[in-house]
This record gives structure tokens, sequence and C-alpha cells, in this order.
């Protein structure tokens, strides 16, 4: 065995790979630079998904001919001028991204600082630097990244396809967007626009909301709630989504600590800690926070990407994030209203002896699956936030006529409807809840893929076509399956930049709200890998669907329709679990509820 030190360039060539491991992390570190440079307009352009070009320029500070050759150095910094990597107000610090990105590619910089009449530029190929010769450009700074990976071709092939890189450099633009509301961001692909972030006029709060009503969608600045809170000097400002506003993945929660994007998971856990019975478990809120802390209270320097932190008292963080979710949204009013309702329950059954609710599997083909998981309180006692609006505003309960010979079935006769959600049911021992939106989404799900296996996905014309406004790339998600989605009987057309429109949905959803539907299979397909097939993940896109036909949750079913609902069931495999796991009812037998009154 011989020891031997790896040559320089090889050794730069593994390190880039820590901190540069897709294009949108080279465009990430450059536009970090340029924020960190007091930019007021940062343009990237991209080529290839950014594997061919990635050229960021901006009207920053700008750097001498003697400070290009520093920056491209590893481990050379302008930003820790006391060597103190406790304070840190910049989003660099390491030093690494230039000489990283330089490693792995061929990259010109160009630069002209302020008050200089000329611009200079270096070269780094693969890692070997030439001399500064000059060039033309206004101040600011001009990065242009080619054949990224070249001299490292095992990288290449974990690149996906251009599309989906593009995508994922939209994103790290976006989220630094977000921050710097004061800055102006475009982002081309292949010579299109796919990311316009002009800076608007007015307040500060004014601009905030307006930049995030483009990234979280135009609906959110009506439908979003003021953060502002501070405990023991730590900040929390910025806009969370209603419980109502909800997204089938947690893409579309955003978090920043001191200015810096991270996906951290003390973060997302205590957003769902204070969102928690207010949307359903498989859904997730949207939302923009902004935590702001004195440095010594937070390390940003536990992760290559930084996208991680770690907190000195992350119990003050998590209670500082969940007090104020939870007080927010209570002041939202009636929206919030079940979760009192929640709380009450949860303090009466604390003074009971436990319940035994169990979950029982009905007779074969109505199995529940792992009815052992849903041990805890079955839906039809921790009421969804949306049961709040149905006791306001719908009759409390129907009677459906009596169906005598149907108590013999397994689901039994429909006798009420409650909260415009939940059907409950006499069986001959006992009583059937049915959750009706899980219960419709199962039988959707069933009767796409039957109607795919055999002669085709029943249409319904629109009559008016209705054109759905969509960011860009959600617009270009969607056309990307146009063909798939025909086949499952959404027929959708361009319309513009950034827009569709529909003409025909899947007949077997009744009166659909479409702008909606389509928003959330953009949403979904945002987490599809694009050679995934929509028929692979068939019962994904049945969910979304079936979630905005007419049966959901909140309508009012007549007698007869719940008992079809219950039939239905009866006769559809698999009808005991909705698409994402969840029971579609719970059965409660007569002993269960005599010992839940103490009679046994
Ligand atoms: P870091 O950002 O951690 O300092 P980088 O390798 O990203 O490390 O950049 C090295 C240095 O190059 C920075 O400290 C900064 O002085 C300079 N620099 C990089 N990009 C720009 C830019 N767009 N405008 C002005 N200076 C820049
Ligand atoms: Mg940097």
């Amino acid at each position: 065995m011989t020891i031997r030190r790896l040559p320089d360039t090889l050794v730069s060539q593994i390190a880039a790979g820590e901190v540069i491991e897709r294009p949108a992390a080279a465009v990430k570190e450059l536009v970090e630079n340029s924020l960190d440079a007091g930019a007021r307009r940062i343009d990237v352009r991209l080529e290839g998904g950014g594997q061919r070009a990635i050229v960021v320029a901006d009207d920053g500070s700008g750097m001498s001919p003697a400070d290009l050759l520093l920056a491209v150095e590893r481990h050379a910094t302008s930003k820790l001028p006391g060597d103190d990597l406790v304070h840190i107000a910049t989003l660099g610090f390491r030093g690494e991204a230039l000489p990283s990105i330089g490693a792995v590619s061929r990259m010109t910089i160009a630069s002209r600082p302020k008050g200089a009449a000329d611009a200079w530029s270096v070269e780094v190929d693969a890692g070997r630097v030439s001399a500064p010769v000059p060039a033309a450009l206004p101040v600011g700074t001009r990065i242009e990244v080619r054949d990224l990976f070249y001299p490292v071709p095992a990288r290449l092939k974990f690149l996906k396809q251009e599309r989906t890189e593009a995508g994922h450099v939209v994103d790290a633009v976006r989220r630094l967007a977000m921050v710097a509301d004061h800055v102006a961001f475009t982002v081309d692909d292949a010579g299109r626009n796919v990311l316009n972030m002009p800076v608007v006029l007015g307040d500060v709060a004014d601009r905030r909301l307006e930049r995030l009503g483009r990234v979280l969608g135009r609906e959110f600045p009506d439908n979003a709630l003021k953060i502002e809170a501070e405990r023991d000097g730590v900040r929390l400002t910025g806009y969370i989504g209603l419980p109502t506003l909800h997204r089938p993945s947690a893409a579309s929660q955003y978090l920043f600590v001191n200015g810096r994007p991270v996906r951290d998971r003390l973060l997302l856990g205590a957003v769902r800690g204070a969102y928690q019975d207010l949307v359903a478990r498989d859904r997730h809120p949207v939302l923009a926070l902004y935590l702001d802390l004195p440095a010594e209270l937070v390390d940003v320097n536990v992760h290559p990407a930084k996208a991680e932190v770690r907190f000195r008292d992350s119990g003050l963080v998590r209670g500082l994030i969940v007090g104020a979710l939870r007080h927010a949204l209570a002041g939202a009013g009636h929206r919030a209203a079940s979760t009192v309702g929640t709380a009450a329950l949860g303090v009466a059954r604390a003074n009971l002896p436990p319940p035994q609710f169990t979950l029982r599997a009905a007779p074969s083909p109505y199995r529940l699956a792992e009815a052992a998981a849903f041990q805890a309180p079955p839906p039809g006692f921790a009421a969804p936030a949306q049961a709040g609006y149905a006791v306001l505003e719908a009759p409390a309960a129907r009677i459906a006529e009596a169906e005598s010979d149907s108590i013999a079935s397994p689901l039994g006769a429909a006798r009420a409807q409650l909260h415009g959600t939940y059907v409950v049911a006499e069986t001959g021992d006992g009583i059937v809840i049915v959750d009706q939106h899980a219960a419709h989404e199962r039988l959707v799900f069933e009767r796409i893929k039957n109607q795919l296996a055999a002669n085709g996905i029943a249409r319904q014309l629109l009559l008016v076509p209705e054109v759905v406004e969509l960011g860009t790339l959600e617009a270009e998600r969607i056309l990307a399956r146009v063909e798939e989605l025909g086949e499952l009987g959404l027929l959708v057309e361009p319309f513009g930049p950034g827009a569709v429109v529909v003409r025909e949905v899947p007949a077997l959803l009744g009166k659909t709200d479409v702008p909606a539907l389509v928003r959330d299979l953009a949403d979904d397909f945002g987490t599809l890998d694009a050679a995934q097939s929509l028929k692979d993940r068939l019962s994904e896109v049945c969910a979304t669907m079936a979630c905005h036909s007419s049966v959901r949750a909140g309508r009012q079913l007549t007698g007869t329709e719940m008992n079809a609902l219950l039939r239905e069931m009866e006769a559809t495999p698999h009808s005991g679990q909705c698409g994402h796991g969840r029971p579609t009812y719970v059965e409660l037998k007569l002993a269960d509820i005599e010992r839940l009154f103490g009679r046994r």
C-alpha cells in the first residue's frame, strides 16, 4: 500500500462535488454572491438546463483584477473581515463557491468595480486560472459557466432532463427573491423568460406580499395571515395561508433564517405542529416565514449547501413559531373554530377512562388497511377545520328515509349526514361513520381505473372553456403532460404565456372547480420526475381529481345518494381506504359504544 497526496486539481474537484451537485447549486451560489455584492438587478440565463451554460449578470460592487484572481482561489473571501465565524451577515463566507465551480467547468468572470474605467476578466478551465485580460462591461459582474461537470463525467450522469434542472434553478432563484424583494430578478431558459420578478413600488410589507403572490400564487395574498412575533431577541415575520389553502406537497412552505433560505426539519416540524388538526395529514399549508435572530443563537455553518441550521435554543424557536401561528390562525375567526372543539374533546377525554375505539375490518372486500394504525380517535371525533363551516352554514343533520333491508348490508342504512362530511349509518350491531370525501376519492379512483382498462374515460365538454392562469413553469408542467391528461379525460391546451385552457373534464367528476384542480395537478407534477408516467402515479392523480369533484366534503347528500354511496362502496374493491391510506369509514360496534358509556 502506498499513500500519496492527491493532486490539487483532483482535491478541488472532489470538494466541488460537495457544494455544487447540480446547475441549480451553482446558480444559487452565484446569485448569493451578487446579493452579497449589493446588486439591485440580477439576470440569469441558462442553456441546456444550465449544464451547457449559466450566465449570471449583476450590477453590484464589482471586483478589481487583483480581486478577480483572489476570488477564484480556494478559501479566499472578502466576507469574514474579522475572521469571525459567528457574526456572519452575508450569504457567502467560506470562499468556496467560485473555485469549486471553476474546478468543474469553463468559467469566465468579467467584472468592473464602481468608479473604475475598465472591466477585466479571468478564465478558469477545470481549475486552471489564466491571467486577467481587459473586457467590456458596465459596473458589476458577469459570470459565465460553460460545460458544467465536463471534467467529472460521472456527475453528468446524475443530471436529470434539462427541463427538470431548469426547474430547480428557478426554484433556487425564487427562494432568494422571496428574501431580497428590493432586487429585480429574471431567469431565461433557452431564450425564453421563465421567471420575472420586478421590484414594485410601495412600502416594505406591500412589496413582500406582492412578491410572495408571484411565487405562491395569486390567491395567496387574499388568503394569507400576517405573522409578526418576537421572543427573547428572536423575531418571526412573514405570511401564512389559511388552513383552507392547502397543497399536496410541502414544496410551498418557504422558510428563511437570517435572510437565508433553509429547509430545516425543526422549522418544518413546528409548522406542522401549528397546523395540526387544521389541515388533513396529507395536505400542506402554504407559507413564507422569516426568522431573524442574533448570530450567536444560530449556527449556519453545519451544512455544505447551508440548507440546515442549528439553533442554540430550539425549544424557544419552536415555541415561538407554534405560538405565533396558532395565535394568528385562531384570530382568523370561525375558520379555526374547530380547534376549540378538538381541545375541549381532548380535555374531556383526559377525564374519562380511555375509550375503546377500535376499527373493525368489514367482511371482505371492505377491508380496512392498517386498522392498527388508527387506534387514535376516528376522524368523526377530531373534526377537521372545514367542519366548522358546516355547523354554521348547513342544517345540522338530515334524516335519511329508512331502508330497512339495507340494515343487513355490511355498511348499513344511511341515517344522517353530519357537518356535510360524515354519513352515519345504522348496521345490525353498530354504527358506521363514513368520511364521504375519502370514500368518494376511492370510488373515483376505481372508476377511472376501470374506464381506462375498458374503453377510455368518458369526457364531458365544458360549455365555457376554463382559462387557468398558472406560472410559466406550472403551465409547462401541465402542457408537458397534455397527452397523458387527455387519456385521463382532461383536455388541456396552451393559452398564451403562463396559462392553459381546459375544454373537457372527466365526466365522472361532475361539477368541478377546474382552475383549482389544474393548479393542484401542476403542484403534483412538480414533485414528479419527468420520466414518471401519470398512470404509474394514478392513485395520486385520482386523489387530486377526486378532491375537486362534486361529492367532496361539504356537499349535502339526499338519503338516496347516501345509500347509493354505501352500496357502491360495498361493491368496490379497496373502498375501505382512500388513495392516501386514510380509512374511508369507521365502524363502532354497539359493544364499544356501551363500553364508552360505562355500561360494560
Ligand atoms: P464567498 O461568497 O464565500 O466569499 P465565493 O467563492 O462565492 O466565496 O466568492 C469569493 C469572493 O469573490 C467573494 O468573497 C467576493 O469578494 C467575490 N465575489 C464573488 N462574486 C462576486 C460578485 N458577483 N460581485 C462582487 N464580488 C464577488
Ligand atoms: Mg459565495
